[in-house]
């Protein structure tokens, strides 16, 4: 292995990166660790600067990669709070990571977001106790149901259970906590994600897979890794680890890149047939974004680097977002197929 690789490989272990990511001495007078911005507000440098960053916030676009999102206000963003996202998000190697005043502020916001009236929620049994009045309490108020499986049902015999209660149609999340909060019980990641990809199918969108990972923490279960699409943390227990604080974290991904065969023109010619994906910058939205990371996100990274990492003229990147499914394959389908 080549010196420069080990190099990379070393820098990239989270327990290294725990103690300086995200963080710059330099714009905190040199203090070696991040010192606590205890301030509601932050003062803009100019009336333009604040009119810019609002513009960022609220677009529909979003930010784009390479600016850099100024601070506006503690609820919005705040380098402490900034910090403790990025390094949450390396341990399950997530695209981003957003932390809330509680697990349960964590996990009723992402319930919310993902789910509409007249949605069903597909649960594992046993849940957390607030979890469980939050879904059966609060969702009925907005006309949002559940519907529960065993943790040892397998993928038939959650099937039967959704056509039973004639919800097939209607689940929009698959919410399980795995090891279950009190039992242990496990829930199979892997099967969830198989029934959500049958049920997206048939419902004509995305269907999530949320997983309570509270229990295991970051350090030692990665649901992202075995389809997971949201991973949801009571930030009170392990990672705080000292009962002194109360917080949330939701971990999140659905990226994915690949190269299609030639180079930039025929990367181009991919980008410009497409019809429902947009061509944009900037990831995570609800939809689906494709963009050349070669001369637009990543075009300012030094050319060997780019290269050590295989971001050639070739590649495409795909911030998949919720459309129906079937739309993003055809769309897809028939912008590769216009390269020649
Ligand atoms: C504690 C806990 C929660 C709720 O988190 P809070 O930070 O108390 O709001 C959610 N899920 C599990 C598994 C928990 O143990």
């Amino acid at each position: 292995m080549k010196e420069e690789e080990k190099t990379t490989e070393r820098i990239n272990r989270p327990e290294t990166l725990m103690m300086s990511l995200g963080y710059k001495p330099h714009l905190s007078e040199g203090a070696l660790k991040c010192p606590i911005f205890q301030t509601s507000t932050f003062v803009f440098k100019s009336a333009e600067e604040g009119k810019h960053f609002f513009e960022m916030i609220y677009s529909k676009e979003g930010k784009k990669e390479t600016e850099n999102m100024g601070l506006i206000y503690t609820r919005i963003n705040n380098p402490d709070i900034e910090i403790l996202e990025n390094r949450i998000a390396i341990w399950d190697e997530g695209e981003d990571c957003a932390v809330f005043e509680s697990g349960m502020a964590a996990i009723s916001t992402s319930l919310l977001e993902f789910l509409r009236p007249n949605d069903v929620v597909l649960t594992s049994s046993p849940i957390y106790g607030g979890t469980n009045h939050f879904m059966k309490e609060i969702l009925p108020k907005f006309n949002i149901h559940t519907l529960t499986f065993n943790h040892n049902d397998d993928e038939q015999q959650i099937l039967n259970l959704l056509q039973r209660h004639n919800a097939v149609k209607k689940i929009k999340s698959i919410y399980i906590e795995t090891p279950a909060n009190p039992t242990n019980s496990l829930i199979d990641i892997q099967l969830c994600k198989r029934v959500a990809e049958i049920l997206s199918k048939e419902v004509g969108e995305k269907v999530w897979v949320m997983v309570d990972n509270t229990y295991l923490g970051p350090l030692w279960q990665h649901p992202l890794k075995h389809g997971a699409d949201l991973v949801l943390y009571s930030a009170t227990k392990y990672i705080g680890g000292h009962s002194d604080v109360v917080a949330g974290a939701a971990v999140g991904s659905a990226m994915l890149s690949f190269n299609v065969v030639g180079g930039e023109k025929e990367a181009f010619t991919f980008l410009n047939a497409l019809q429902v994906v947009k061509l944009a910058v900037s990831l995570g939205g609800t939809e689906t974004l494709a963009q050349h990371p070669n001369t637009m996100t990543h075009a300012d990274v030094p050319a060997e680097e780019k290269l050590r990492e295989g971001i050639t003229s070739k590649m495409i990147r795909l911030s998949v977002g919720i459309e129906a499914v079937e739309d993003i394959i055809y769309d897809v389908k028939q912008a590769l197929d216009k390269i020649k």
